[in-house]
């Protein structure tokens, strides 16, 4: 994106590095967490809102997964050892 098309989405850029963050195409990678862009197309490094909602339900399913393969994790299971 363009320096105009940011500052029309996220308001005034303070920092010049603001914009090749977000034009980065190496988010995720060693070095570059911060940037790329998120699904929504806000700025990985700015704060998404709807990001932070999906966080919060996937933490929410993540959590009742765990609890669910409590009881079906096969390393639980301890097999017998045959002689
Ligand atoms: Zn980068
Ligand atoms: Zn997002």
């Amino acid at each position: 994106m363009t320096l105009e098309e940011f500052e029309a989405k996220f308001g005034e850029s303070t920092d010049p590095a603001d914009l090749d963050r977000a034009n980065c195409t190496r988010g995720g990678t060693c070095g570059h967490s911060q940037c790329g862009l998120c699904e929504h197309g806000t700025p990985k490094f700015l704060k998404c809102e709807p990001c932070k909602a999906d966080l919060a339900k996937y933490a929410e399913q993540l959590a009742a997964l765990r609890e669910a393969a409590r009881f079906t994790d096969a390393h639980h299971v301890k097999a017998p050892r045959g002689r």
